[in-house]
């Protein structure tokens, strides 16, 4: 058992094992909430 457990940043959902996807620090439920997830960290590094 660990003591942190991960949440998805996208719909917030707690890490359930077994399931989901598992990025280098986040954790999501379905790819759709990776791709969500991906989109807005390029909108935030985004252009100067
Ligand atoms: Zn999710």
């Amino acid at each position: 058992m660990s003591i942190f457990t991960r949440k998805d940043p996208i719909c917030g959902m707690k890490e359930e094992k077994g399931k989901g996807i598992l990025d280098n620090i986040n954790w999501f439920c379905s790819a759709s909430c990776k791709k969500q997830y991906a989109a807005k960290q390029q909108k935030t590094k985004g252009c100067c």
